[in-house]
């Protein structure tokens, strides 16, 4: 983009809608949503049916969730937080066990791991995807390691495939072949190899929190296995247990109904967000000193995030300034997502071995994302891409 045009851009494009950074609503809604809240209320408004979360609605959005996800079986819940912790309840950890998570993260997945009195090993992240690297992952088992628990990073598949592969040369001494738990919740619909997130793994957990890919009214999540055993003690888990502890981790009906209306529209959605992704890219094709998102061949991101990164020569200081420049000036806020997760949280902090982590310390102080959501229009992404090449200009 050359100046005279980003300069042209800047004065008559500024975005009417203020774009956060990483919007707080990360779906949208139709007025098939609107009918669902209206049709569902009415549905449960009898005193013999009520808003009992174990009845057709929920059902049916499980059942539709867990066959385009490609899952065998599928469990609502009422956010992705206790869908993680319910994944690692069903570990069923000793003390002393050990489940290896990567660093670059937000902080739910270790705070489950803890929750259940597990031992977390970081690993490092691949600089390019975001995505835990399998080396560093099989550099840090022992015969004390019970699963590999990656997060779909900002969008994109983790290399789920690769983590099956060293779980089942890395068996545990008692459990045998470590469990694989993705942290799928920024990258419902993200395809690995042709097949989604949640086909993969042993447990996978998505959100439908108001920030993501796709949403129910604010709060709720799915948890998929394909195992039917491990399906029985989730649901148990979720409802109040029996011979195992539970509690209630339900979603509603209506947050359910909302579901099955957006399942309907999340595919349209996430394309709305490859062509935003697609079109950036060939606008700061060219930006001096900035690495764009990178996808490989056999992923299908859906860019929940558009990460990018600055050279190691302006990591913290340099990096930090252009976000200023881009929310002060452009009034375009950007945001960290994420560095190291024991920096965001003062219990993982104290409570996690952090001290050999020398690559996920770098790329904290060089990523950040820039805002994308499925609705900002090509003058808006027009806007957004002249802002960020004009930031890396002045701080060059
Ligand atoms: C948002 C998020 C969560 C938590 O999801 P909730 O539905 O808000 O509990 C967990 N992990 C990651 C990676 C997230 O981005």
């Amino acid at each position: 983009m050359e100046a005279e045009r980003r300069k042209e851009i800047i004065a008559t494009q500024k975005p009417k809608i203020p774009w956060a950074n990483e919007p707080t609503m990360g779906s949208y809604y139709g007025e098939e949503e609107f009918e669902a809240v209206r049709r569902e209320m009415e549905r449960c408004n009898h005193p013999h049916i009520g808003f009992h979360a174990h009845n057709d609605t929920a059902l049916e959005f499980e059942e539709k969730f867990a066959e385009w996800c490609g899952a065998q079986h599928a469990i609502s819940v009422n956010g992705a937080g206790s869908g993680l912790d319910m994944a690692v309840m069903a570990l069923d950890l000793q003390p002393g066990d050990e489940v290896i998570v990567p660093a670059i993260n937000f902080k739910a997945a270790g705070l489950s791991v803890l929750g259940q009195g597990g031992t977390v090993v970081w690993c490092e992240v691949d600089e390019r995807t975001f995505q835990a690297d399998p080396e560093d992952i099989a550099r840090r088992i022992t015969s004390k390691t019970r699963a590999i628990y990656p997060v779909h990073m900002n969008g994109m598949a983790a290399p789920i495939d690769e983590y099956l592969e060293i779980a089942n040369e890395h068996p545990h001494p008692r459990h045998g072949p470590l469990k694989v738990i993705g942290d799928a919740a920024r990258s419902c619909g993200a395809r690995l190899k042709g097949s989604p997130v949640g086909s993969w793994e042993w447990i996978c957990v998505f959100s439908f929190h108001t920030m993501k890919n796709m949403t129910t009214l604010g709060e709720g999540g799915m948890v998929v296995t394909q195992d039917a055993d491990v399906a029985a003690k989730l649901r148990k888990i979720r409802g109040f247990g029996g011979d195992v502890w539970g509690t209630n981790y339900k979603m509603t009906n209506v947050q359910a109904a909302v579901g099955l209306a957006q399942l309907e529209r999340i595919d349209e959605m996430l394309e709305q967000r490859r062509t935003v992704a697609a079109q950036r890219d060939e606008l700061l094709a060219g930006i001096p000193e900035i690495e764009l998102p990178y996808c490989p061949e056999d992923r299908w991101h859906t860019y929940y995030l558009y990460t990018c990164l600055v050279p190691e020569e302006w990591a913290g200081e340099k990096r930090d300034e252009i976000m200023r420049i881009m929310a002060e000036e452009f009034e375009i806020p950007c945001v960290v997502a994420n560095p190291p997760c024991y920096y965001s949280n003062e219990f993982l902090n104290r409570h996690t071995d952090h001290s050999d982590l020398p690559r996920s310390e770098m790329l904290g102080k060089r990523l950040f994302c820039v805002p994308i959501h499925p609705l900002i229009s090509s003058e808006d992404n027009e806007y957004i891409c002249a802002a960020l090449w004009e930031a890396v200009e002045r701080v060059r």
